[in-house]
């Protein structure tokens, strides 16, 4: 046996969770069995999903056990092997985060292709947020050259990755984010007009957005926020356009919104709307790598992390996503 360190769910939230929910204490991890790896984690992922994995509730995703270590993306180094599969010095991504030290057979351990770029990456741009960004914008939206795109918590991990990959392929963009310096960031990042939600109501920065653009709607809403960003978007939608619904953050701890007082627009501008989950589309991942690693090589995709450092501060990081203290991906450096 050897001993590390990993976050336990200690108590499951109402509403939104704070510290006491939470418990860090010592794991053993068994010697190494035939085909197994040891790994040392260098980088935890803290994404919004894992709230919902908070509950005792069926969905997708499994929920955390009670008393029992937590998940969540991590890349890390190969410290042991016994596998002929991975090597001592391998750079892999796996889902055994939330902890020092994960044991396990290699098949839960993926290798970091070769691309030349940093470790965390394969957290951000080139992982879970990149891919969801880019499937959900090109496949579920099917976004295309000259389409309005309007993205939500446009300055965050899928957001920002939306927010270029929309400019790499010739769209106009609408970012909204909550505050000047975030908004200013999206502007950076290419985005064609923005809306700082925290200043106005969505519904009239938006209207006001397209309207410095000169644009009289919008063809794609890439939602992340749920709430009132989903009906301004019902209230902006030229006919036929296309929702493509990734995430809903503003209920995962309020619950859903009472009411949309736009929604109606469905009907009468045709709107498809289509929820997704990233790991649909895995089958595909060879063109995401083809396309993003381009793009980062270019220099047209470029990424900003919030970096936290040391396995204590992975639950407040975590918690701090709720409270929009990241820009970029927020990651814990270990
Ligand atoms: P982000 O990096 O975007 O961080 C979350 C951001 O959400 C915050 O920075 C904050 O930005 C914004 N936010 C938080 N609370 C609220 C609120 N109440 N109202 C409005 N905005 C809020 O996280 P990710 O990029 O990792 O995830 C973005 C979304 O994508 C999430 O909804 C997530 O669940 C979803 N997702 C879905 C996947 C799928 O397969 N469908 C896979 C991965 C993520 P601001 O300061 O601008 O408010």
């Amino acid at each position: 046996m050897t001993g590390t360190r990993a976050w336990h769910l200690k108590a499951r939230p109402t509403g939104l969770p704070d510290m006491s929910h939470f418990e860090l204490k010592p794991l053993d991890l068994p010697a190494l069995g035939e085909g197994e790896v040891r790994v040392e984690n260098r980088w935890l992922s803290v994404d919004p999903y894992m709230r919902g994995r908070m509950n005792d509730v069926k969905s997708y995703a499994p929920p955390f056990e009670l008393g029992a270590p937590m998940q969540g993306g991590a890349v890390g180094t190969i410290v042991e092997s016994h596998s002929p599969d991975l090597a001592v010095g391998d750079t892999v991504f796996h889902m055994m985060g939330w902890r020092e030290q994960a044991v396990g057979p290699a098949s839960a351990f993926t290798r970091a292709p070769a691309m030349g770029v940093e470790d965390f990456q394969w957290l951000g741009n080139l992982g879970l947020t990149g891919a969801t960004a880019y499937f959900g914008l090109l496949r579920v939206a099917e976004a295309k050259p000259g389409d309005v795109v309007f993205v939500s918590a446009a300055a965050g991990a899928v957001g920002s990755a939306v927010v270029q990959i929309a400019k790499a392929k010739g769209m106009t963009v609408i970012g909204s984010a909550g505050g000047a310096e975030k908004c200013a960031w999206v502007r950076e990042l290419g985005a064609d007009a923005v809306v700082d939600y925290k200043a106005q109501p969505v519904v009239k920065g938006l209207m006001e957005a397209l309207k410095a653009i000169g644009a009289d709607g919008i063809d794609v809403y890439f939602d992340n926020v749920g709430g009132d960003h989903l009906d301004a978007a019902f209230a902006a939608a030229r006919n036929g356009a296309r929702f493509a619904i990734c995430g809903m953050i503003e209920g995962y701890n309020a619950g859903p919104p009472p009411a949309f007082r736009y929604i109606m627009r469905v009907i009468a501008a045709r709107i498809t709307i289509k929820g997704f989950l990233y790991f649909d589309y895995l089958s595909e991942m060879p063109d995401f790598y083809r396309d993003m690693g381009g793009w980062i090589a270019s220099g047209a995709v470029k990424s900003r992390e919030t970096v936290r450092d040391g396995i204590e501060a992975a639950p407040q990081a975590f918690l701090d996503l709720f409270a929009g203290a990241n820009v970029g991906k927020m990651l814990v450096r270990l």
